[in-house]
């Protein structure tokens, strides 16, 4: 008893941070938007969607839970195969992950290190800089303009054996021209990821170049237009050599059995998908030409959600307006997203695209603020 006290008072010199990685001990963990517990709140901060997943998805898991005791299909094939079939690819090229987040980590893993620098636009997803500090890899960033255009010539320039673009871009829903991408593509040495989380909402998509352009990785995820953030299930299509390497870095079980039959039942039900894109973006222009009516600035959006810039309020820095009408929605229990700190953000709101009476909730309150001079 008194020799395992003494060893333990000996032990409290010991600090697991000293045993920690260096890039580890110094690097600050990703902060996903807020998740309110309870209560009457308008949840507009993380782009989920405001519509339950088809009901085929709830089927197919109750089915799989008696399957619980034994492994899951350790390539999440059978969604591989039908991913493939939807793009008009081989399943060789698709591979699959709990979560676009876990296939991000992959390719940081796979492609990214302390000789091998990383490169994404700014602003974008701010996970990517969160999962190159954990290679210890340098993340190179490469500034938008407030036009928001693609920055081709720079990423031509740019010598990163890894490059993220997010397209539509996040937080500011801006869809970059195809040509723009090839343009930018065919002229970068490394492997070019391009995140096309939002595309269900937009008008183009990568898939055709992965046919001419080997270095091209497209990731997709569930979580947003098939309103399955909770279920963790993203993909990415790529050439076959490049998924054969995320396979070799993954965990043999990566994705759960019932994420697997869910998401392949999201996927099959695609008349219900249409439905909830096509709602999404109906209220999506419905809602942008409501705040230009109030005075905001707002880009043209791709996704399911609104990047605006509050008008100018007598007293207040355009900054200053943005983060009192967040201050402003958050007392009324409307949460939207604000990010500081960036000149190109510091004045916007990212507001996601809810039901329509949601938003008119939240544009009332907005006349609130308003009028309150
Ligand atoms: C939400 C989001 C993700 C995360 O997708 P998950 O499938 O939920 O991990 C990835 N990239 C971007 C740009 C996102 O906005």
């Amino acid at each position: 008893m008194g020799i395992s006290i003494a060893m333990s008072s000996k032990r409290t010199e010991w600090r697991a941070e000293d045993k920690a990685l260096p890039q580890v001990r110094t690097m600050h963990a990703y902060v996903p938007g807020k998740q309110p517990v309870g209560g009457d709140w308008i949840k507009l901060n993380t782009n989920e969607l405001p519509y339950p997943a088809s009901p085929a998805v709830a089927a197919a898991v109750a089915a799989e839970v008696e399957k619980l005791r034994l492994y899951p299909n350790p390539l999440s094939q059978p969604l591989r195969e039908h991913i493939a079939a939807m793009n008009g690819l081989l399943p060789e090229q698709v591979f699959v992950g709990n979560g676009c987040d876990e296939v991000l980590a992959l390719l940081t893993r796979v492609f990214s290190d302390g000789r091998n620098i990383a490169c994404m636009t700014q602003p974008s997803y701010s996970l990517y800089p969160v999962l190159t500090q954990i290679q210890a890899a340098q993340m190179q960033k490469i500034p938008f303009a407030r036009d928001m255009k693609l920055p081709v010539e720079a990423i031509r320039a740019c010598t990163a054996n890894l490059l993220f673009l997010t397209n539509p871009n996040a937080p500011t829903g801006v869809e970059f021209a195809p040509e723009d991408i090839r343009t930018a593509a065919e002229g970068f040495e490394g492997v070019f990821v391009i995140d096309e989380t939002y595309a269900d909402f937009a008008r183009h998509n990568a898939v055709a170049m992965l046919a001419e352009l080997p270095n091209i990785v497209i990731t997709r995820s569930l979580s947003k237009s098939y309103g399955l953030a909770g279920l963790r299930l993203g993909y990415a299509l790529a050439s076959a050599q490049i998924v054969a390497l995320l396979d070799k870095v993954r965990d043999s079980y990566n994705v759960n059995r019932l994420s697997q039959a869910g998401a392949l039942a999201a996927l099959k039900d695609e008349a219900y998908h249409d439905e909830l894109v096509a709602t999404i973006k109906a209220t999506r222009e419905s809602f942008r030409d409501a705040l230009l009516a109030r005075g905001f600035f707002a880009y043209p959006s791709s996704g399911n959600f609104v990047f605006a810039e509050p008008p100018a309020r007598t007293g207040l820095s355009m900054t200053e307006a943005a983060s009192s009408l967040f201050a402003y929605l958050e007392a009324k229990r409307i949460l939207v997203r604000y990010f500081p700190g960036d000149a190109l953000t510091e004045s916007f709101l990212r507001i996601s695209i809810g039901r329509p009476e949601q938003m008119d909730r939240l544009l009332q309150t907005v006349d609130q603020w308003l009028s309150n001079e």
